[in-house]
């Protein structure tokens, strides 16, 4: 059998703002971003339905210059 500790506070810890940094633009350093997306095209050949499709991927972009931070374009696979 076995037991875990109880009365142990769990998950939630109070979010300190102040202590989170604020991601701005690599290129003007600008720290507002809009909502953008990568449209990604599945080919016929790999969809699960057979038929070509186009899934979207919400990004953000430079509000100032229309820059994707670097991190996201790394994650979705694009050059
Ligand atoms: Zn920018």
């Amino acid at each position: 059998m076995s037991s875990h500790p109880e009365g142990m506070p769990q998950g939630q810890q109070q979010l300190d703002i102040s202590k989170t940094d604020t991601i701005v633009c690599e290129e003007c350093g600008n720290a507002s971003f809009i909502q953008a997306f990568f449209l990604k095209k599945v080919s016929a050949l790999v969809s699960p339905t057979g038929k070509e499709a186009v899934i979207p991927i919400q990004v953000f972009s430079c509000g100032n210059c229309g820059t994707i931070p670097q991190n996201m374009v790394d994650q979705i696979g694009e050059q």
